[in-house]
């Protein structure tokens, strides 16, 4: 069997959309089960939508993955450049072969006699118009024109663009890898432009020309390029070259199933829908990213790669390397993936659960400075540790556990109102005590107080919480007391119980 090579060739138009990252993972995980290469290559030949920064942050985005590629821009390999505006002799050298064997022709319209043309024919009935069989005679191109006008055309130099001359009345068959067979009638397909007046290739010949070039045995893309496929294969056809083999992904739907997931759904449903954040120019160009959101890539990637594949059975959590090794492009599902947003949260959880202490502490750490707190590494280690199972987002970390750096700056009045009495005061006294004498076992030295003085558990230890933390939640009270620190603990009892009187008559 040939190499297997696979590409994720996106087009440096701006960030990398969520679905992006769900291609390049499958052709990822695709090479890497079969030992082969995955390849990075930047399709910017449409000048005119070239974001500035957009190749950085495909790259960036990648690499926050865990999706690395063997080789690509910046890092070079046997088949660069890897950025299709360096590579422009190589298509306007198959656009002549494609010429000189008759399989394409010039054309000379501008798009106000493009525009004229789909009225003409609508006038006529030929609603949606194409460039084909049926209007290609009546417009201005090598094929219409004699060879002189097309030699005054050229020489003139203006609006010259080279199209494919599609066949009449052939089957053209893609075998899907996921789809299966997909038949295209010719007369269906228009006579694509495959080289621009501005001298760069479209899309259509630039990605074959390269696929070819850089020997990519599989191409694993999104559903919308599906029917340009048929045009890809007559240009493999034409220029005798054997086409790579195909399997076209399901769209992401929107989380109410209805309807493709567009990079306005993120502000819509509110949640992310790029891996990283993206300053563009103005707001609504403006994106945050899964990563600035708490989300851990590994999470994001095991989320990807089940949103529109299955292993086919109940089993969910998978890193990267089990991925690879259970991938398969049979299993791919034909209709579309809904996304769903809990569904990443709790798999972020789980990861955030998994996570060594240390590692999460890292994570936090930036946030914590953003709120001008600090905490040394150990502190912060033990904090992630406890408050891991009650986060679904590296973010939640401080907000959620915001009173073991600092003292509670309120505390929830309608429990105190609920729970404090002033009559109890005496055993808080006493377990203040206890807490300064930081007891081995503090938990059961509390409990056994609270039991022989004849209190209930429900008249002490939520005040005690709430006292300590600001509200009922987090994680377990005596470890809580234990990182905290006894002596700071009982001095923030006692701030409680000053504090409680008034709480008791706030309405
Ligand atoms: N440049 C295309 C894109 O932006 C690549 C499509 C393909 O993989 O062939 O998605």
């Amino acid at each position: 069997m040939a190499d297997v090579r696979l590409r994720f060739a996106p087009s440096p138009t701006g960030p990398l959309h969520i679905g992006g990252i769900r291609t390049a993972l499958y052709n990822y995980l695709y090479a890497k089960q079969k030992g082969g290469k995955f390849i990075l290559r930047l399709e910017d030949t449409d000048q005119k939508r070239y974001v500035e920064g957009a190749p950085q942050y495909i790259k960036d985005a990648l690499e926050w993955s865990g999706i690395h590629f063997d080789e690509g821009p910046g890092i070079g390999g046997d088949y660069g450049p890897y950025i299709q505006s360096e590579r422009s002799d190589l298509y306007k050298k198959y656009t002549q072969e494609l010429l000189d064997r008759g399989h394409a022709y010039y054309a000379f319209d501008t798009g106000a006699e493009l525009d004229q043309m789909r009225k003409n024919e609508e006038a006529t009935g030929n609603q949606g118009a194409k460039y084909n069989y049926l209007t290609r005679s009546k417009m201005k191109n090598s094929l219409s024109l004699s060879t002189e006008e097309t030699q005054a055309y050229l020489d003139k130099g203006e609006s010259v663009t080279v199209r494919l001359l599609i066949p009449r009345d052939e089957n053209i068959l893609i075998e899907d890898g996921v789809r299966g067979q997909v038949t295209f009638h010719s007369d269906q397909l228009d006579d694509k432009v495959i080289m621009k007046a501005d001298g760069l290739p479209t899309y259509h010949l630039a990605n074959i020309v390269d696929d070819h070039h850089m020997k990519i045995s599989h191409v694993i893309r999104g559903e919308e390029w599906l029917s340009s496929t048929a045009h890809h294969l007559l240009m493999y056809r034409f220029l005798e070259w054997e086409a790579p083999n195909y399997a076209h992904l399901p769209l992401i739907l929107k989380p109410t199933g209805k309807g493709k997931l567009s990079k306005r759904d993120g502000a819509k449903f509110g949640f992310p829908v790029f891996p990283l954040s993206w300053i563009g120019d103005s707001e609504e160009e403006s994106f945050i990213g899964f990563k600035e959101a708490g989300f851990l890539p590994e999470a994001l990637v095991n989320f990807m790669a089940l949103l529109g594949w299955s292993p086919g059975n109940d089993e969910e959590v998978f890193s990267m390397e089990a991925l690879q090794s259970l991938f398969s492009i049979k299993k791919i599902v034909k209709s579309g993936a809904r996304f769903d947003f809990d569904k990443l949260k709790w798999f972020n959880q789980q990861y955030i659960i998994k996570m060594n202490n240390d590692k999460l502490a890292d994570l936090i750490k930036p946030s914590l400075g953003e709120v001008g707190l600090t905490a040394d590494d150990g502190f912060l280690s033990a904090f992630a540790g406890l408050m891991k199972e009650r986060v679904e987002k590296v973010g939640d970390f401080i907000p959620e556990g915001r009173f073991f750096f600092t003292r509670p700056d309120s505390y929830d009045s309608k429990m105190v109102k609920k729970k404090y009495r002033e009559e109890n005061n005496l055993a808080f006294q006493s377990i203040i005590s206890i807490i300064r004498s930081k007891p081995a076992d503090l938990q059961t030295d509390v409990k056994s107080f609270i039991t022989d003085n004849e209190y209930k558990f429900g008249q002490i230890l939520p005040i005690l919480r709430i006292s300590i933390t600001g509200s009922m939640k987090g994680p377990d009270l005596f470890e809580t007391i234990a990182l905290i620190g006894h002596d700071e603990c009982a001095e923030r009892i006692e701030l409680f119980l000053e504090a409680a009187p008034e709480i008791l008559v706030e309405n």
